[in-house]
């Protein structure tokens, strides 16, 4: 967290712009730190045949929703990133409020809507229902979820290897990527998953969308004097990964880099591009 911290205060200096929400997100970080502190999981139990449908058919190892949440750590979570975002700004308040209302006159059973795992549908649906703003709400349960859900994938990192996997969703839940990585001299590329946050090798030329390997079909740009943030384009299905050189900046937080470079998805999109996972705070 003292890394994160200061790492946010070095890009403020650089990037005044991004200091909103930059303090938004290390509140949400250090919110969830505390939760993962004193989580209550279950023991996630493999069954053997999971883990030969991963080698011969390319299943991931498990489903989404077979992560085991911590229900009682997720709602008492969900009501401090409440409070955060109250606090963020008036256009978030307002929509967290009704939020809040709907939840507080037992409209909606927050735990109930968990138990399930987190759907993003079915979370949608009930926003829709109750005419909640979705993003906000989906938001804050991918958000309060998010301890459990890492806990369970370090849980299982041992079952999987991550070099060998070599495709665009996650070996641990089937997720696609949100960003990618270079790592170590040679500048191995990874994945890291949207959903678990589990890490995959891939290789360096290739669209983990739509697995296309054709150069000619493949082309990158950097922002000026930003070449540790690459936007990795493909030219057949039309959208894009943000690839994020830690040879040049170390190890960091990935999401808080991604949040840092919003300037080069704006650019991506007026070139026509489309992520097909945004920041989760950029919704
Ligand atoms: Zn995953
Ligand atoms: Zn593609």
């Amino acid at each position: 967290m003292e890394k994160l911290k200061e790492r946010i205060q070095q890009i403020k200096k650089k990037r005044p712009g991004y200091g909103e929400i930059l303090n938004f997100y290390q509140k949400v970080r250090e919110a969830q730190d505390k939760t993962k502190a004193s989580l209550n999981i279950k023991p996630i139990q493999l069954r053997k045949e999971w883990k030969e449908l991963l080698t011969k058919e390319g299943f991931s190892l498990i489903q989404k929703e077979d992560f085991p949440l911590d229900i009682e750590a997720s709602t008492a979570l969900f009501t401090t990133l409440c409070q955060i975002a109250k606090e963020a700004n008036p256009h978030m308040a307002e929509k967290v409020e009704r939020i809040n209302e709907a939840i507080a006159h037992q409209r909606i059973d927050l735990k109930k809507l968990l138990m399930g795992g987190v759907k993003e549908q079915k979370i949608e649906r009930v926003a829709d229902e109750f005419g909640l703003d979705a993003k906000v709400f989906l938001f804050l349960i991918q958000s309060c979820t998010r301890p459990s859900i890492e806990s369970g994938m370090e849980q299982l990192r041992s079952q999987l290897d991550p070099e060998i996997w070599l495709k665009g969703y996650c070996p641990m839940c089937g997720s696609l990527p949100s960003l990618s990585l270079l790592k170590g001299e040679e500048g191995k590329r990874y994945l890291i998953c949207s959903y678990c946050d589990y890490q995959w090798r891939t290789d360096r030329l290739v669209c983990p969308f739509c697995n296309n390997k054709d150069q000619q079909f493949l082309q990158y740009f950097c922002g000026e004097g930003e070449e540790a943030y690459r936007i990795d384009l493909c030219d057949k299905c039309h959208q894009y990964i943000k690839t994020i050189d830690l040879r040049t900046i170390g190890e960091t937080d990935p999401l808080l880099e991604d949040l840092a470079t919003l300037h080069l998805d704006i650019l991506a999109s007026q070139k026509g591009y489309k992520r097909p996972i945004p920041n989760p705070l950029t919704t």
